[in-house]
């Protein structure tokens, strides 16, 4: 397996840095979360990552896409994360349009895929409940069988973006008891359909999240997603897909955070000299770099291994693999790099605590490193 990046994947990923650095400032990031923006991100950037093709990398071309590889948008997302863009990419992106391409007949595909690349339409994924925690076949919100197609009841929680989504993917149970994987139907739900209630919520972070309530919501019988009662296994690829592709953007975050410390090592003077000079500090920064090579290794093998069309078994480990990795390296490295900063570091006035926080909210989204490394033994046979 190839391991670095092509001629034309090093051109992307120097257009998309361009892109972001010039686009999208950490001041951008903090205006939108202390002027409690009612979006919580830009629809202007939105629609230029649309126009620049960024929404549709992964959706053929047919579905107005770019017909591109999952490596291709690996790069990108690495750079929103070095600029900690906090626009609906894993929501309508990673999740969305993954649940759109992977379960979707050819009329859901044709309606929604191309509003999804072209700026348009915003994707929830409404699959965790109270108490679910990582389990995914936790789902008690049910779906009963109606005359024109089902009735959905429950509730829903940490659905990233709900408050602006126009449609949500919502994973409910048509058979089969909370816990069973069999079962589980994942429906298609216009957000203003009458009985569908949504309550925002702002992570530490200052990304968004939402409740969303289902009160004998009535939905047709073509908005399942895939086959009725198969919807756990479809839901399981789509979240593989989703953690493979957050890794990437947590390792373009904890890259710029530790360039950003670097930086000051090299430049924060102590006792007549820079404070990396001193040894303790060294060893410091040269771990963070080598769990970072390795953060790299594990989001790009898994990424080419999605690209290499490998089978669903070998995608779940090396996802694993790859969320558990970045979740324990960006926590060490948000950790030790407000800790190099000294006081300043633990201010909200300096950048480096933005890091911080997104470290936390990041490794807990679709499993932390505990979840995966057992899920990984598992996988193994352990
Ligand atoms: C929550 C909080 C409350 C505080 N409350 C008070 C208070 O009530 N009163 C008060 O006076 N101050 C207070 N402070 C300030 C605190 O004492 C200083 O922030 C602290 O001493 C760190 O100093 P500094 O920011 O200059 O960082 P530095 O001490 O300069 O450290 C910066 C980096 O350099 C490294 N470093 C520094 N010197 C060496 C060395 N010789 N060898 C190796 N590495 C080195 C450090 O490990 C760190 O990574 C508070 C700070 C915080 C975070």
């Amino acid at each position: 397996m190839d391991l670095v990046l092509n001629e034309e994947q090093e051109m992307l990923a120097r257009s998309a840095r361009e892109f972001v650095s010039g686009r999208s400032s950490l001041r951008r990031v903090r205006q939108l979360r202390d002027g409690e923006d009612a979006d919580g991100f830009s629809r202007d950037l939105w629609r230029e990552m649309a126009a620049l093709g960024w929404l549709g990398i992964t959706v053929p071309e047919e579905f107005g896409g770019a017909g591109l590889g999952w490596t291709d948008q690996m790069v990108v997302l690495e750079e929103m994360g070095r600029g900690l863009m906090p626009e609906p990419f894993t929501s309508t992106v990673l999740l969305g349009a993954t649940a759109l391409l992977l379960g979707g007949s050819a009329a859901q595909k044709e309606e929604h895929l191309p509003a999804i690349a072209g700026g348009a339409r915003l994707v929830a994924v409404a699959y965790q409940e109270a108490g679910s925690r990582y389990d995914a076949s936790k789902v008690a919100t049910g779906a009963v069988k109606s005359a024109t197609g089902f009735t959905i009841t429950g509730e829903k929680i940490q659905v990233l973006d709900g408050h602006v989504a126009d449609h949500l993917v919502v994973s409910a149970r048509t058979s089969g008891a909370s816990g069973d994987v069999n079962g589980i139907t994942l429906l298609l739900v216009p957000a203003d359909t009458p009985g569908v209630t949504i309550a925002r919520q702002s992570r530490i972070d200052g990304r968004n999240a939402a409740l969303v309530r289902f009160d004998g919501v009535e939905i047709g019988a073509d908005a399942a997603l895939g086959e009725v009662g198969g919807g756990g296994a479809l839901l399981g690829r789509v979240l593989d897909r989703a953690r493979i592709g957050l890794s990437a953007e947590m390792l373009g975050s904890m890259r710029a955070a530790f360039e950003m410390t670097n930086d000051y090592l090299k430049t924060r003077i102590q006792f007549g000299v820079p404070i990396g000079s001193f040894q303790a500090l060294k060893h410091r920064a040269a771990k963070m770099y080598i769990e970072l090579e390795l953060s790299r290794s594990a989001v790009m093998g898994a990424h080419r291994a999605l690209d290499e069309r490998r089978d669903d078994a070998t995608i779940a480990k090396l996802a694993s693999l790859a969320k558990a990795r970045c979740s324990d390296a960006f926590v060490l490295i948000g950790n030790e790099c407000v800790q190099m900063h000294g006081g300043i570091g633990v201010t909200d006035e300096h950048d480096i605590g933005l890091f911080f926080k997104r470290a936390r909210v990041a490794e807990a989204t679709f499993g932390d490193a505990a979840f995966h490394r057992d899920r990984s033994a598992c996988l193994e046979g352990y």
